[in-house]
């Protein structure tokens, strides 16, 4: 059986953890200086629910010069990790908002979403309680842990919980070929 390929967006503030959660996932290591302008892909082999999944994960660093950059790869991407800080009130309130500017770059109404508040063994530091975190995921309805990279609390649990969310939505709301009848390929520039 050929491996499910899955894409996978990771979006939040700078300095949330997007880097330390997606190299913590792929190579099992915390990464306590990352280079915050990096933007990179990672691939993970894995098996979810005894099924072989292939992801393809892109931990985005916001130095997209064009929007459109950005555009371009929320309109690839089939599932979307959004990450905040538990220590970083503004990064909560930053991430409120783009679940909608997904929605609206890739004109759908429903789309895979997990929400991760991270630094959770930063607890002296908490400004987020875990109560604000899981207001926004059930008015989003879509699932919400609390994670460290640090100390590897929620890894697993935010990615296997986004690949359930991807293969309970119907590909043909979220995937990338969504102008039915158009026969060429979409290519990225
Ligand atoms: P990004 O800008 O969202 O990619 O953030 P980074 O992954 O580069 O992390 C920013 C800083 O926070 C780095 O110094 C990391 O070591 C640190 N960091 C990331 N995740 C955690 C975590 O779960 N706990 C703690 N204590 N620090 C973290
Ligand atoms: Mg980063």
């Amino acid at each position: 059986m050929p491996r499910r390929e899955y894409k996978i967006v990771v979006l939040g503030s700078g300095g949330v953890g997007k880097s330390a959660l997606t190299v913590q996932y792929c190579c099992g290591t915390f990464v306590e200086k990352y280079d915050p302008t990096i933007e990179d892909f990672y691939r993970k082999d894995t098996e979810i629910d005894n099924t072989p999944i292939c992801l393809e994960i892109l931990d985005t660093a916001g130095t997209e010069q064009f929007v459109s950059m950005r555009d371009l790869y929320i309109q690839n991407g089939q599932g979307f990790l959004i990450v905040y800080s538990i220590a970083n009130y503004h990064s909560l309130r930053d991430a409120s908002t783009l679940k909608d500017t997904i929605l609206n770059i890739k004109h759908v109404d429903e789309v895979p979403i997990v929400l991760a508040g991270n630094k959770k063994d930063l607890e002296d530091q908490r400004e987020a309680s875990f109560q604000e975190g899981k207001e926004l995921s059930k008015q989003w309805g879509c699932p919400f842990f609390e994670t460290s990279a640090k100390q590897e609390i929620g890894i697993q649990d935010i990615f296997t919980a986004l690949v359930r969310e991807m293969e309970r939505i119907p590909i043909q709301s979220y995937g990338r070929h969504r102008r039915r009848g158009k026969k060429s390929k979409c290519t990225i520039l």
